[in-house]
């Protein structure tokens, strides 16, 4: 296990976490490896960037699998629209 995975699993992190700005996803660790920040566009891990896979109960609801429909494993780095068209 690497470091970001252990820090991943302390900050109860998703595997993948979404882009509030730029909509799109990459996986945690590479937001982790960027200085907490996207990879795309610098957006705070802890203020923009939302788990891919969050519960019901969670922060956002699970829009994304459930409301959206989108893939349990989403395609690293294309963007999924919070609103889809
Ligand atoms: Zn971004």
């Amino acid at each position: 296990m690497s470091k970001y995975d252990q820090e991943i699993e302390e900050l109860e992190l998703h595997k993948y976490t979404w882009c509030l700005h730029c909509e799109i996803v990459h996986e945690t660790v590479k937001w982790i490896e960027n200085k907490h920040e996207c990879p795309k566009c610098k957006a705070s891990l802890f203020k923009d960037g939302w788990g891919w896979e969050d519960t019901e109960s969670g922060q956002h609801g699970n829009v994304f699998t459930t409301v959206n429909g989108y893939p349990k494993t989403p395609i690293e780095g294309k963007e999924y629209p919070l609103y889809p068209k």
